[in-house]
């Protein structure tokens, strides 16, 4: 088992706590959270409660250390418990930069311990979905894949909606939507655009439309939005032989797969004021219409990766390298937004 300790005792320190607590192959330590109301509710939770961040980073018996605060606060924490000898798990978005990374990762490389990010999103039922289809070729292969994520209730209003913590959409949800984005997709992507939203905060968004082009000709399209009182479906993907739907996580995705191409007879629809044979709906006999079951999926799992990652045991799921391709999508998106251009980019 190895032993945890957690820096910051928010919203998300207290989620790892008590996923930590319920772990097969990790125990708590302790936590340690600048605010003082903070670790009177841990003490109060019966955690025990160290005296500083550095008396964290001076207990030998700790093998990883948790960073689950706001997102200006990742970098010297993570490098700091890193230079004490700790492998880390640091909180998305990991750094407000690439250049920011870089100085995580070469932390790493230095310390001969081990840094991952928590993209606890690739354990989603609902991508999980999405990407079994996609991988086991039954629709063929992916042309456009859509990824979006609508609320109705603006940003949070704690440091999320300003701007020097690392707030804003981009950063909050952007940074799980493209990383899964670049799991379904792992090719090249050649151009970015984004337009961010505006419609509830001035300083950061709280939604954006990203367009992103990849080397082969697939598309992909990724929004998150605050302000949306009727959701549009979290995934939709065309394919070569077929489309995807999946309303949300609570849902099947469901499934039309082109069984033959072309009909002898389409018989034209009455539509509006006109009739149609281009936009005439298939029937069964091109069409197999179908639901998959949602997949099953345990989070723990990104701790038992992690410990045998630790161990030598297995290969560390969440890459370093992932995470910095997504960092560079998102440095682009904020490019492309500021200029209202679309920018090239090789990442
Ligand atoms: P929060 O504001 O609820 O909690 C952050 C805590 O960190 C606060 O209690 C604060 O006092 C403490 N803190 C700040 N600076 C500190 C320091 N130097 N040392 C010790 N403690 C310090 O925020 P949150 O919602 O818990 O978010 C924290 C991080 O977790 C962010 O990076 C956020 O993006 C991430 N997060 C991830 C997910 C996910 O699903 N992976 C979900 C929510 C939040």
């Amino acid at each position: 088992m190895k032993r945890v300790a957690v820096i910051g005792y928010g919203g998300q320190g207290s989620w790892h706590c008590s996923q930590i607590i319920n772990s097969d192959v990790a125990t708590l330590a302790g936590i340690y959270d600048i605010k003082e109301s903070r670790r009177q509710v841990a003490r109060d939770n019966g955690i025990f409660v160290y005296e500083s961040n550095e008396a964290i980073f001076a207990d030998k018996s700790v093998d990883i250390v948790v960073v689950a605060t706001p997102n200006d606060v990742h970098e010297n924490l993570v490098i700091e418990a890193l230079k004490s000898g700790h492998n880390v798990i640091c909180e998305k978005p990991v750094a407000l930069s690439v250049e920011e990374f870089d100085r995580m990762v070469t932390a790493q490389n230095e310390s001969g311990k081990k840094l991952t990010v928590h993209q606890n999103r690739r354990w989603d039922v609902d991508f999980l979905g999405v990407k079994s289809v996609i991988e086991s070729g039954e629709i063929g292969d992916v042309l456009r894949a859509e990824s979006r994520i609508h609320g109705s209730r603006g940003i949070p209003s704690d440091w999320r909606c300003e701007k020097a913590p690392g707030g804003g959409m981009i950063l909050d949800w952007g940074v799980h939507l493209i990383d899964q984005m670049l799991q379904l997709i792992p090719e090249k992507i050649v151009s970015v655009n984004c337009v961010t939203t505006h419609y509830t905060n001035k300083e950061v968004d709280d939604g954006f439309r990203l367009e992103l082009s990849f080397e082969k000709g697939k598309t992909a399209y990724v929004e998150v939005g605050t302000y949306n009182f009727l959701a549009m479906p979290r995934f939709y993907m065309q394919c070569r032989n077929g489309s995807l739907y999946l309303k949300d996580w609570q849902h099947n995705a469901k499934v039309a797969k082109l069984t033959k191409w072309i009909e002898k007879d389409v018989t034209p629809v009455q539509n509006a004021a006109g009739i149609t044979k281009t936009m005439a709906p298939r029937d069964g006999e091109t069409l197999d219409e179908y639901e998959k079951e949602k997949p099953l999926s345990d989070v723990h799992d990104f701790y038992r990766n992690f410990c045998a990652a630790v161990d030598q045991q297995s290969e560390q799921l969440i890459k370093n390298e992932e995470v910095r391709r997504v960092l560079l999508v998102m440095e682009a998106a904020f490019a492309s937004d500021k200029k209202h251009q679309t920018v090239a980019v090789n990442i």
